[in-house]
């Protein structure tokens, strides 16, 4: 039976679940739902299916956060839903939803399923269900698929912290507490519905999501919810690169980076993300131009500033900061071999993204631009006649600077080649060349050598009498 709470963060802790809030007991009301959302709501409903808002958006609007997406719930099975919109995508595999779009918003609609895979007992892989089309775990007990449509009741458990499952029912206004997720937003606590080790076991990128509702939300995690992370963080060897690639770039590009990266480490989870950095970052590493702790923590807290002032990211600058330190210490092991600079470069960059894609997929439309900033990085000093011209219009040249200038921020001596970078920049043309004068005569030792100048000087006089003849 559902109980009717008199108020919404009622202090009665014996509260019986579940718990029912109407309209005039929450502040959650159709002015804080996109109109999108909304029209959806109401078509299913006037369809007659049950329509509710749950999740990030509910949870978010009740601390006080501007809600960031509205997802749907409904017990309309996809194909129901999908006839429904004519604007709108039957999508999944691991999980069949129906996406229906308006402009650039999507709003989500998934049918209430539930949580049938959790048991049925783990199956050898190479037996991989085909019995059963609905329903599948792997040979570790992660869920791989998960088709099963429920009641409310059912997909209030099957989601994955008591705060997600709240739910908002257009017909009349209330919000439904399934699993105590609004007793836990009053202790500003995270906690997972069910047992912790089996619902890890299930989904090990549940470790991750706390992590990151704990950095977002400023909220603790509950000693139980909390306590087997560390032992179970190695499940996540076995979540698909890709997905993990898209959990990183949620975790660190969200505007929190900087706390997420030290709850992450402080779980042991950073490790399956980044293996390279991680134990570059355990084994104490440093060098004169690079602290790699003090660089990750600086370019994080950039990134962090400009999410929070409303400024774009790139997914590709966020890698190249991770995984600097770790090509800057592989550079140095190939000059040491005999390769000049770049070559030495280059090869490290290959190896560093060689491992890393292992563990989080880097789409090659990221890798080229990470690159091409870590090239930049040794082109830029090298601001000789036409050169700063030449680099100032490289496609990659503004990622490059704002890089340089965290390697300086974070205590790198670069000799003021960032404040150089940020004149020339903004000097008119005639006090561009002074600049570059003026960079010449100051390093002049740093200057290419007239050896390695020679031959091209020679190919071009060549070219010169080859076109005279
Ligand atoms: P935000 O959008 O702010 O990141 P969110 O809670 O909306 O937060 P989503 O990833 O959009 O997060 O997921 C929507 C809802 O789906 C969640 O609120 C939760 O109820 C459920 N959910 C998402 N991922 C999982 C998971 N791995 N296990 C169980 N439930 C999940
Ligand atoms: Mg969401």
């Amino acid at each position: 039976m559902v109980r009717k709470a008199t108020s919404l963060f009622d202090s009665d802790e014996s509260r019986q679940l579940p718990l029912e809030i109407p309209r005039d007991q929450h502040t959650f009301s159709r002015k804080n739902i996109s109109p999108n959302a909304l029209k959806v709501l109401y078509r299913l409903n006037e369809a007659g299916f049950d329509a509710y808002l749950v999740g990030g958006c509910i949870r978010d609007h009740l601390i006080g956060i501007e809600p960031k997406d509205f997802d749907v719930v409904t017990n309309a099975t996809p194909e129901e839903a999908h006839a429904l919109f004519s604007n709108s995508r039957l999508i999944g595999r691991r999980f069949k939803l129906v996406h229906v779009t308006y402009g650039r918003e999507i709003i989500e609609v998934s049918t209430f399923r539930a949580n049938t895979a959790a048991q049925q007992p783990a199956e050898p892989e190479q037996q991989k269900s085909l019995k059963n089309k609905d329903t599948a775990r792997s040979s570790h007990g992660i869920i791989l698929r998960d088709n099963v449509y429920g009641s409310i009741e059912e997909d209030a458990e099957r989601r994955d912290f008591s705060f997600n499952a709240l739910y908002y029912n257009i017909a009349d206004f209330s919000i439904n507490d399934y699993c105590g997720g609004l007793a836990d937003i009053e202790k500003r606590q995270i906690r997972i519905i069910g047992d912790p080790r089996q619902r890890y076991q299930e989904d090990p990128v549940r470790m991750l999501r706390a992590i990151r509702f704990a950095a977002k939300l400023n909220f603790s995690i509950e000693a139980e919810t909390a306590a087997p992370i560390k032992e179970m963080a190695h499940l996540l060897d076995h979540i698909p690169p890709a997905r993990l690639f898209e959990e990183v770039l949620k975790l660190l590009g969200s505007g929190n980076g900087v706390e997420t990266f030290k709850l992450l480490r402080e779980y042991g989870l950073f490790k399956y993300l980044f293996p390279d950095t991680d134990a570059l970052l355990k084994s104490g590493w440093q060098r004169k131009d690079i602290d790699p702790e003090a660089f990750i923590m600086q370019g994080l807290l950039n990134t962090d500033e400009r999410i929070q002032s409303g400024r774009s990211t790139a997914p590709y600058f966020l890698y190249a900061i991770l995984l600097w330190p770790s090509v800057a210490l592989r550079h140095e092991e190939f000059e040491k071999q005999g390769l000049p600079e770049l070559p030495a470069l280059h090869q490290a960059a290959t190896m560093v993204l060689d491992n890393q894609v292992a563990a989080t997929a880097i789409p090659r439309r990221f890798s080229t631009p990470m690159r091409e900033i870590w090239d930049l990085q040794f082109r830029l000093p090298k601001r000789y006649g036409k050169r700063a011209f030449t680099l100032l219009q490289h496609p990659r040249f503004r990622a490059a600077y704002d890089f340089l200038l965290i390697r300086e921020q974070s205590g790198t001596n670069l000799g003021g080649l960032g404040e150089w970078w940020s004149n020339f920049q903004q000097a008119p043309e005639n006090q561009q060349r002074d600049l570059i004068n003026k960079a010449d005569e100051r390093k002049a030792d740093d200057a290419p050598k007239a050896k390695r100048r020679r031959p091209r000087r020679r190919r071009s006089s060549n070219a010169k009498r080859s076109q005279e003849q």
